[in-house]
């Protein structure tokens, strides 16, 4: 079978772009998805970041969008994207503006957390594709900075992620706010009633595509569980951070705190480490997240909530370090790494008491992550009182630009003990 953009029906304006990106192939989602979408077909997508869902829908969106040649109209878009997340919104957005880099359309974001003016001023200068987050856009709806009444296309993206976080009302009165007459897509990672329900109130006889993340998981991650006492986790995962095949690596915590205070250590160890959560600022997230992708942090440590959505290559390890409450988070988790079919592996610290956690992720995946046994290096007292005398911050960090083969060497170099 051809497998190609162009035999989807993807026109040269838009291949061009893909090569720039270095997209050759399409990706499952978008083989299934683009022909149907470009019909004017609506969509019910099961899949999670990392599947390719952005480009399967924001290709046909841009070449429907690019036929009709209209000039981009101020406060008035043609298509509009809603996400839960600011960082989503922002991928999206990023994505929609390097694949449409060859047409004329402008693409604006709405998100919240940051000041509604440079937002406004996006609005006003006109625009075709409009991403956001549904509070603040309700917002500047509400100011009329912002009219869906031309909306043609309204995609939703992780919709279940937009329950969770209770948008579901503000997504309802954004729907209202557009025509009936327009094409309609709906992406979850899971398909709990609610979202089975919203789906049966917004779509019209769609195309389903099921890009389930369960095999995915468990063909391409090679999968760790490490049995350690949380007492002993941090210096685990600091040895095991140590690896020379660890080129770059999320830590996953339960809380928020624990995300602080584990990046906090790993600082003072010497490990360039982030913390992003929730409770961060959008600039301190932003911060993070740029600090991560250009390598002057080598480790993110990150809860669920705010780690999912972020799209990061080249992640080569997850670490757990206690497993999520719920199961399903642990897929998602590891779906950090083998991004797009590239390889990754994903280690569990599991203290004793997390046992029936273990289980219960072990018969969602329907498989066991294999139990390996690591020595704890000595506690070394010279190194201790060395990491204690460490100025705080900047001393450890490898140079924004360096290749992780260099970092590895750096990190090697700051673990010598003073002569
Ligand atoms: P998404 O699921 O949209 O967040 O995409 C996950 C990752 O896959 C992103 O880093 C994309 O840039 C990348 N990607 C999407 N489509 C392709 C493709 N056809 N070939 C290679 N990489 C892709």
């Amino acid at each position: 079978m051809i497998n190609d953009f162009e035999s989807l029906g993807v026109g040269g304006t838009f291949r061009r772009a893909l090569r720039d990106k270095g997209y050759t192939e399409p990706t499952p989602i978008q083989s299934q998805a683009i022909p149907q979408l470009l019909r004017g077909k609506d969509l019910l997508g099961i899949a999670q970041t990392g599947t390719g869902k952005t480009a399967a829908f924001a290709l046909p969106l841009l070449q429907r969008l690019d036929e009709e040649n209209s000039p981009p109209k101020p406060r008035r878009p043609r298509a509009l994207v809603l996400a839960p997340t600011r960082e989503l919104a922002l991928q999206i957005h990023e994505e929609l503006t390097s694949l449409g880099r060859y047409t004329k359309m402008r693409h604006a974001f709405i998100i919240g957390g940051v000041s509604q003016n440079p937002q406004i001023k996006g609005l006003a200068q006109g625009l075709d594709v409009l991403v956001a987050t549904p509070g603040r856009l309700l917002d500047l709806a509400g100011q009329r900075h912002v009219d869906l009444s031309e909306v043609s296309v309204l995609v939703l993206d992780e919709a279940d992620r937009l329950l969770d976080m209770g948008f579901i009302r503000d997504v309802k009165r954004i729907v209202a706010l557009t025509p009936k007459s327009r094409q309609s897509l709906l992406f979850s990672a899971t398909m709990p009633k609610e979202v089975a329900a919203l789906a049966r109130e917004l779509l019209e006889d769609p195309i389903r595509v099921d890009v389930s993340p369960k095999q995915m998981t468990v063909k391409e991650i090679d999968q760790r569980v490490v049995m350690v006492d949380n007492g002993d986790k941090q210096r685990m995962l600091e040895h095991l951070l140590r690896d020379d095949e660890v080129s770059r690596a999320i830590v996953f915590t339960r809380t928020k705190h624990g995300a602080n205070k584990v990046a906090r250590k790993l600082e003072n160890a010497g490990i360039g480490a982030e913390a992003i959560h929730g409770n961060k600022s959008q600039n301190a997230r932003q911060r993070a997240l740029r600090n991560f992708k250009n390598g002057d942090a080598w480790v993110l440590v990150a809860t669920d909530i705010a780690a999912r959505g972020i799209d990061i290559d080249a992640v080569s390890h997850v670490f757990n370090y206690e497993l999520p409450h719920e199961p399903e988070s642990y897929v998602h988790r590891i779906g950090r790494t083998a991004r797009a079919g590239a390889t990754g592996a994903a280690w569990s610290l599991v203290d004793p008491s997390e046992r029936s956690r273990l289980r219960a992720v072990e018969r969602l995946i329907k498989s066991s992550p294999a139990e390996v046994a690591v020595d704890l290096p000595p506690r070394d007292p010279a190194e201790l009182s060395q990491a204690s005398r460490r100025p705080p911050q900047s001393s450890g960090r490898p140079p924004a630009n360096q290749r992780p083969g260099a970092r590895r060497r750096s990190r090697r170099r700051r673990r010598q003990p003073a002569a």
